[in-house]
């Protein structure tokens, strides 16, 4: 039968057995018990406590740590779960944690006179290693503050946004991707209104990700706050209930809409690189086939009885006719990717385009008007100018159709410059002096999917026998091989414009004209205000960029109507209007009446209008408006940056 143990027999066993550190100190704070496992945390044996004071053995800790024992004793109140921090003798060097309970004890005897009635006779502790939770908790704040930084400081927008449309959070890249100044004015938004350009877009994507987990690079259509709309990559994750419920999203967002204009721009003239190379490959072969077919027809003609057989002589003669013309077709694909070698010679391309008004003339019924524009020093070209005739004269032939009841046809010719900023809307143009051969009619224009493939071989949308699809491969074949760009503009039931860039020759100086290449990189800016006015997005962001990137504030508009609201708000910041002439609700004209009528005519904002095609009487008309010019689109960036200047800078 086990003795049963004394009440001090379990007091000991309950100090020695316990997890947490146990002490008792004398109130001269001297170790008179202590544990195993506070020993532990000191790094001494047991025995190397008993008798030594709180001092000997934790010199570096004892300095904060004596004050607090010496006020428990003066004062008799505990000291409850505080923090400790120090180090030991056993690891120096290492900050250790702990955190402590200290209580006073009664019953120990007073030892001097000078003891204090109430003061406690010694003190109980109880320590808990605090270490390891506080090393983890410290790792955890610096990779907080690491990850904060990552956000602040992205040049991605990243945000966090409830299921029923509201920022929670956003960084300051997303503040300046949507053109705001301050995180409250984001957070204020209502995204289906004020940020998703398609209200009903954002449930749609909601929809499209209501059984996954995160979204990974779906591309949404953004507005800013001046209305210019961005094209915009989010990925992130879905924050769900347990439910499986949609609660928010956490996303990056990317603005790509630099990237996809560009990539567009590429795909078109890769586009065109391979329709190229596989129809050269097929005319090549029929080319073949066709001068086997009329050599063999010569061979029969030469057997074939000379009288009684004239009926199989005309037979043979028709197949001899289908063969050239076969041949001429093949030809004709051949322009459009020939690598036959061209006569380049030098040439006077406004001297040139003089001469062959007479052969337009005779081409074009009298319904049609010709206008001619030729800067007489617009330059030299290395050409072949019957590919040059040909080129002009497919032109033309389109213009005809395109105006069945008659209309202008006009011509001008200039030297422009071509820059790297002109990519985005003129696909891979080399920077460089070209003279610009621009064709424009007042016709049927063409929508977006007709310009879209308008240079594709037999791509055509006139009834068969009209149309053989094959006018304007071959213009953009042989401006390619003369090392030219073509670029289009085309508004429906307005007109179409094509110009025609080919390289300039030779650089001698043109007074008034475009400086030398390379000398010429720099493009004239200005640091003043230009409302834009332009409904073609892809268009709009351009010119936006662009006029930025020289110094210009810009305000957008969509259209005349939204322009004339930003006119009305801002007038007195607004040094410039650039419109375009045709859009929806408020044309270009409209827009720049009410203008007028608001400020008072001659007294008004300068109001540069962009327009693709010639309009003779509002050109007419506003004549007499000394504050207006015009930029025919498709335009250049030197031709628009240039153009701005000289209105800026005029009177
Ligand atoms: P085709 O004239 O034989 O149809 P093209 O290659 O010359 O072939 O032109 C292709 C298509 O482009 C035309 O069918 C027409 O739809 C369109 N197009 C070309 N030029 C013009 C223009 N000036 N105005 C309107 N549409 C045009
Ligand atoms: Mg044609």
């Amino acid at each position: 039968m086990p003795t049963p143990r004394s009440g001090s027999d379990r007091l000991d066993a309950f100090f020695t057995a316990a997890p947490a550190g146990l002490a008792i100190l004398d109130r001269e704070l001297r170790y008179t018990q202590i544990n195993e496992t506070l020993a532990l945390m000191n790094g001494r044996p047991v025995a190397d406590h008993l008798g030594k004071s709180v001092r000997e053995v934790l010199p570096t800790i004892a300095v904060t740590l004596e004050p607090l024992l010496q006020r428990i004793l003066e004062t008799g109140e505990p000291a409850l779960n505080i923090e400790l921090s120090g180090e030991t003798p056993a690891q120096p060097g290492v900050t250790r944690y702990w955190r402590a309970s200290l209580f006073p004890l009664a019953g120990a005897p007073r030892r001097r006179k000078s003891d204090r009635n109430g003061g406690a006779g010694g003190i109980g502790a109880i320590v808990v290693e605090d270490t390891p939770r506080r090393h983890a908790e410290r790792a955890l704040r610096r990779s907080g503050a690491d990850y904060r930084a990552i956000v602040e400081q992205a040049t991605y927008g990243i945000y966090r946004s409830s299921v029923e449309g509201r920022f929670l959070k956003v960084n300051p890249a997303l503040v300046t991707m949507l053109g705001y100044e301050t995180e409250a004015q984001v957070l204020a938004l209502e995204l289906d209104r004020d940020v998703y350009v398609d209200s009903g877009e954002r449930a749609r994507v909601i929809l499209q990700t209501s059984g996954l987990d995160r979204i990974t690079g779906t591309e949404v259509e953004w507005k800013r706050q001046d209305g210019h709309r961005i094209i915009v990559r989010l990925s992130g994750r879905v924050v769900k209930s347990e439910q499986g419920v949609v609660k928010g999203f956490e996303m990056i967002a990317e603005d790509v809409t630099e990237q996809r204009t560009l990539e567009r721009a590429l795909q078109q003239a890769q586009k065109m690189e391979t329709i190229g190379r596989l129809t050269s490959g097929i005319a090549h072969d029929f080319n073949n086939l066709l001068t086997v077919i009329l050599a063999q027809s010569n061979l029969i003609a030469k057997a074939l009885p000379a009288e009684p057989g004239r009926e199989l002589h005309r037979d043979l003669d028709e197949l001899t006719d289908a063969a050239r013309r076969g041949a001429e077709l093949v030809h004709r694909l051949l322009g459009f990717s020939r690598h036959e070698t061209l006569d380049l010679l030098p040439l006077s391309v406004p001297e040139w385009v003089q001469e062959e008004l007479h052969t337009l003339r005779r081409l074009l019924p009298a319904t049609i008007e010709i206008e001619c524009d030729a800067e007489p020093a617009a330059g030299v070209v290395e050409a072949d100018a019957g590919a040059l005739e040909q080129i002009l004269l497919n032109l033309a032939t389109n213009a005809r159709d395109a105006m069945p009841k008659g209309g202008t046809l006009h011509l001008d010719v200039r030297r422009t410059r071509l820059d790297a900023e002109d990519r985005p809307l003129h696909a891979w143009v080399e920077p460089g002096s070209y003279v610009c051969i621009a064709v424009s009619d007042t016709g049927a224009g063409m929508d977006a999917k007709t310009q879209a493939r308008v240079f594709e071989p037999f791509f055509t949308t006139k009834p068969a026998g009209v149309g053989t699809g094959l006018g304007m491969a071959m213009v953009y074949g042989l401006v390619k091989q003369h090392k030219g760009f073509v670029h289009l503009y085309s508004e429906m039931g307005q007109g179409t414009t094509v110009k025609i860039y080919l390289p300039l020759a030779l650089e001698e100086p043109v007074p008034g004209g475009a400086r030398a290449a390379g000398a010429a990189e720099m493009l004239p800016g200005g640091n003043e205000v230009i409302l834009l006015v332009e409904d073609d997005l892809h268009l709009r962001t351009v010119a936006q960029r662009l006029f930025e990137k020289v110094g210009y504030r810009v305000i957008a508009a969509t259209d005349g109507a939204e322009g004339l609201v930003e006119y009305r708000a801002r007038a007195a910041e607004i040094d410039l209007v650039i419109t375009d002439m045709v859009m929806p609700k408020t044309s270009g004209v409209q827009l720049y009446e009410a203008i007028r009528d608001e400020a008072g005519r001659g007294t008004g904002v300068k109001v540069l209008f962009t327009s693709g095609y010639p309009a003779p009487d509002f050109r007419e008309s506003l004549a007499g408006d000394p504050d207006v010019a015009f930029v025919t689109k498709p335009w250049t960036a030197s031709e628009l940056l240039r153009q701005i200047r000289a209105l800026l800078e005029s009177r």
